[in-house]
């Protein structure tokens, strides 16, 4: 989501218009407190535009002096925003510092929107004409103190802002997407078969022609799921030979069609290079995975062990996959696939607010801080949730972060966070 922030000196009223603008009537309370003590993160959402707004503000008391601060959260917002929003004192006017700061912020490629506060009724506006000296464009008046043109100042804003999706939770209602794979005779077409059968409630076909369904509505544990391509498991397509190549475009494209994959694996058979591959698949395609040991039935308790300690290895890149065990022949444990769907799905779906982000950054960052590169401390500004389907993450930096310090960040999030059965992605933006 695009982020504002908001620039200004100490004192011009700018916790009140951010107050204004985040819809609460109290003073900022720092139980959301940001990665640096001058720096605060919050969620904001107006006329159904989410976005971040970063404020800036905070005052070091040994920070080198007025100048130096502010200049610094110019540097910040420059650097991080789409768009920024600089405060100044409309019944003070523009003071040097304010100046320099304009001067500073002229030089952004990102729109810059001057407000001028304090403007508590008409007469204060002739005013803040002075303040077009500063080069940013028309001041925008607004009153702290009676919320008078802050509706119209985030007008303008949002209007200089990127698109940011909508919130897309309810886009595509509907069933959610369900891919079944797995290599051939692991038990695909058997467990849709005891899915639909159990419940005897194959809803619809629902593309294609009635004599050749795509998809199948099916209802699992009360709910109805759309099982993408079941036309491929009905006809076992691509399990002659030679028709290999063809089966994993296959499964591909199922993967992409569908928000969750169920990966089957045969519980008697040891773990395959090709099972890895779509669940590396279904990872980099960004979606929800849960892993279902199919024909748990046949294994006794020596192989229960040894399997379990291979899956563990085999999937020290997936450790948050929830796997459930299963036999599509018999029926077992079949009911605990659709929880482990859902569980995978909401997290799939999963926001974490921008305060409660930027909360568990400044602790892990506290407990253990990225490492020193050629001779610097990289430091990270802040943190924004950027997307779901899947949690994507986009760290501000002032340096590169290793790989090994990326998946550390990884780990402590899914700590932190239910993220089971969902892929996260963790971006970088480093300011130049
Ligand atoms: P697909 O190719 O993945 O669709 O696999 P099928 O569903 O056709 O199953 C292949 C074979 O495995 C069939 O003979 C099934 O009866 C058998 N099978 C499937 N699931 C189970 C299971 O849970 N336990 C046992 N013992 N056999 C199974």
């Amino acid at each position: 989501q695009p982020v504002l922030a908001v620039v200004g000196r100490p004192n011009v009223g700018k916790s009140t218009l951010v107050n204004r603008i985040l819809g609460r009537r109290e003073a900022v309370v720092q139980d959301v407190s940001g990665v640096t003590r001058d720096r605060v993160a919050y969620d904001a959402l107006w006329n159904g535009k989410r976005f971040t707004l970063l404020d800036t503000g905070g005052w070091e008391p040994d920070a080198k002096g007025m100048q130096a601060a502010i200049s610094a959260q110019a540097e910040t917002a420059m650097a991080t925003a789409d768009v920024i929003l600089l405060v100044v004192d409309g019944q003070v006017g523009a003071t040097a510092v304010d100046q320099a700061v304009a001067r500073t912020l002229r030089r952004s490629d990102r729109p810059v929107i001057l407000a001028a506060t304090k403007i508590d009724d008409s007469r204060g506006e002739g005013e803040i004409a002075a303040l077009w000296r500063l080069g940013l464009g028309e001041p925008h008046p607004v009153s702290g103190l009676h919320g008078r043109g802050s509706g119209d100042l985030l007008d303008i804003v949002l209007d200089a802002m990127p698109d940011s999706p909508r919130d897309d939770v309810d886009l595509d209602a509907g069933p959610r997407r369900v891919a079944l794979v797995g290599k051939p005779n692991v038990g695909k077409s058997s467990l849709l078969n005891q899915l639909t059968g159990e419940t005897r409630s194959v809803v619809d076909a629902v593309a294609g022609t009635t004599t050749d369904p795509v998809d199948s509505l099916v209802e699992i544990d009360g709910e109805t799921w759309k099982i993408v391509d079941t036309a491929g498991l009905r006809r076992k397509v691509g399990q002659a030979s030679g028709t290999e190549y063809y089966a994993s475009l296959r499964t591909k494209a199922a993967i992409e069609a569908a928000e969750v994959t169920v990966l089957l694996l045969d519980a008697s058979e040891p773990i395959s290079e090709q099972d890895l591959r779509v669940a590396s698949q279904v990872a980099e395609a960004g979606r929800a995975l849960v892993l279902a040991m199919n024909k748990w039935d046949l294994v006794d308790e020596d192989r229960r062990h040894a399997m379990t300690r291979e899956l563990e290895r085999a999937l020290v890149r997936f450790p948050w996959v929830e796997r459930v065990n299963i036999s599509a022949r018999t029926g077992r444990a079949v009911q605990k696939l659709a929880p482990a769907m859902r569980t995978a799905l909401e997290n799939w779906d999963r926001r974490v607010p921008t305060g409660q982000l930027n909360q568990w950054l400044s602790d892990v960052v506290a407990a253990k801080p990225p490492p020193v590169r050629g001779g610097k401390q990289p430091k990270i500004l802040y943190a924004t949730q950027a997307q779901n389907r899947p949690p994507t993450f986009v760290l501000f930096t002032s340096g590169f972060l290793e790989a090994g310090y990326r998946r550390f960040l990884e780990r402590m999030l899914r700590e932190t966070f239910p993220l089971t059965g969902t892929p996260v992605q963790i971006n970088v933006r480093v300011r130049e």
